[in-house]
């Protein structure tokens, strides 16, 4: 007699155009659907304070999203390997399924599972859910993998295109008997003493019901201004889709479909463009987070680290509007729109002389949309030092990026006051100067080249 089948979710907590669990339906037996808050496995990265947050609320989500549908959601804590291995024990299980993750560790783990599992006479099958091209599928002339953005994307599109999503499921039989669940509660993924979550429970829903919302809401006004006003951080124009997709509530595969549908598209699908190629970066690069992809960045002459001045640019206290703007919209929302988020890492980099890696853990812990590939990949852009990267010495000067993008000042207004009624504030550090010191530091890459 056959077992029940076991869905591992992972980054992808949805039921429509979730092939893995599409896959255990189809197999006729029991289905248990399984989620494993892994901190333990060598590698694997803890989730930062925001991105815990908005993981308690998209598995509360999904697991009354099962609930109506004749499922349950299983909770375990622990190394994925170990806790899978007898999650599936427990259960009598037959079969197990997952969608593919990226990230080295990620795949060491879910490599040495599938081979352990099948040891065991249980099945296993891994599907391609998160990504709308896999890392192998996108290659060059010669075999290689693209390290420049442009060509990487016209490649991506002379392939077949990305397939049609799945449809939701309606009923589910879920097993009667699932193996025991921990309690959401007991996982302490939500902040208290002090709770600093207020803004936001404010600015987010999370949960695939509020991400498909979402969607439509876009493409149905906000994209209208998105070509035009995307730069603009007060005029609304972005999807907001980010953390959405993060935590796949939705997959790829339905906004691109979703977007064509819509008549829509162009430079919106180019940015979803932007996130295949990160991710496909990590692959290739999985230690994206902690070396510089272009090694001769290795000789950059970092000053001793000032945390004094990471201190003031965690704040948003360097004086320099739109930085602080950013930085705290970031704090309060967990969020911080794409213009303003280069703007700040580039104030770090290259006025503040700090490390791009510093940068990159504290967007770690306060973007509720932060995952392993995007935030490494745009810090090294930002820096100089990652694929197709801004050249170094191209520095921002972050008042002329204010004028520009935030002309009206509407943003500096809603999240730095201060400095629109003041005297102008003296930035902590001269930004002339310090370019021109960034500059210098930057000549030594250039000479150990
Ligand atoms: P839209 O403009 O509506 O774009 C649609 C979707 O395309 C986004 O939801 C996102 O999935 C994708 N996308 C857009 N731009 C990029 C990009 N440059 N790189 C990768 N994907 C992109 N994005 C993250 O999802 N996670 C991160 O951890 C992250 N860290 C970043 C760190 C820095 C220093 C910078 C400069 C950018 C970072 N980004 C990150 C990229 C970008 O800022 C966000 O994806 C975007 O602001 C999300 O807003 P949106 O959904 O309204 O974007």
């Amino acid at each position: 007699m056959s077992g029940p089948s076991i869905v591992w979710l992972r980054d992808d907590l949805r039921l429509a155009d979730n092939p893995a669990l599409r896959a255990a339906i189809d197999r006729g037996e029991r289905v248990i659907c399984l989620y494993v808050l892994d901190e333990e496995s060598a590698g694997i990265r803890p989730l930062g304070g925001a991105a815990r947050w908005w993981l308690h609320h998209s598995l509360e989500s999904l697991a009354s999203g099962l609930r109506e549908r004749g499922a349950s959601l299983v909770l375990r804590r622990g190394p994925a390997e170990r806790v899978v291995r007898e999650t599936a024990r427990d259960a009598a299980a037959s079969a197990v399924f997952w969608n593919r993750r990226y990230g080295g560790p990620e795949r060491t783990v879910d490599t040495a599972l599938k081979t352990a599992l099948r040891a065991n006479g249980v099945e296993v099958a891994s599907f391609a859910a998160s990504v709308l091209f896999e890392p192998w599928t996108v290659k060059t002339g010669t075999g290689a993998h693209f390290s420049v953005y442009t060509p990487f994307w016209n490649a991506c599109l002379r392939l077949p295109p990305p397939r049609h999503p799945l449809s939701e499921p309606h009923e589910i039989a879920g097993e009667p008997r699932p193996p025991a669940s921990e309690a959401l509660q007991d996982w302490g993924l939500l902040p208290h003493r002090p709770d600093w979550a207020a803004g936001l429970r404010e600015r987010w829903e999370p949960g695939e019901p509020a991400a498909r919302r979402r969607l439509r809401e876009f493409l149905a006004s906000d994209i209208e201004e998105y070509d035009r006003a995307r730069d603009e951080p007060a005029a609304g124009a972005t999807s907001l889709l980010s953390p959405r997709l993060r935590w796949g509530e939705l997959s790829p595969h339905t906004v691109w479909h979703e977007t064509i549908a819509a008549g829509r598209g162009g430079r919106f699908l180019a940015e979803l463009g932007w996130r295949e190629f990160a991710w496909h970066t990590l692959f290739h690069f999985p230690d994206l987070a902690s070396k510089n992809l272009r090694p001769q960045f290795d000789a950059f002459p970092w000053p001793p680290l000032r945390p004094d001045l990471l201190r003031a640019w965690h704040e948003g206290r360097t004086g320099v509007a739109l930085v602080d703007a950013g930085m705290r919209e970031l704090w309060s929302s967990g969020f911080m729109h794409n213009r303003v988020r280069m703007v700040a890492a580039s104030f770090l980099v290259k006025n503040l002389l700090i490390d791009w890696r510093h940068g990159e853990e504290w967007f770690w812990d306060t973007l509720v949309d932060a995952d392993a590939a995007s935030n490494p990949f745009n810090w090294q852009w930002v820096a100089g030092s990652g694929a197709d990267a801004a050249p170094y010495f191209r520095v921002f000067n972050p008042d002329l990026q204010a004028k520009k993008f935030d002309a009206g000042g509407r943003y500096v207004a809603k999240w730095a006051p201060e400095h629109l009624s003041h005297e102008p504030l003296e930035p902590i550090v001269n930004l002339a100067e310090t370019r021109r010191a960034a500059l210098d530091a930057y000549a030594h890459v250039t000479r150990s080249a």
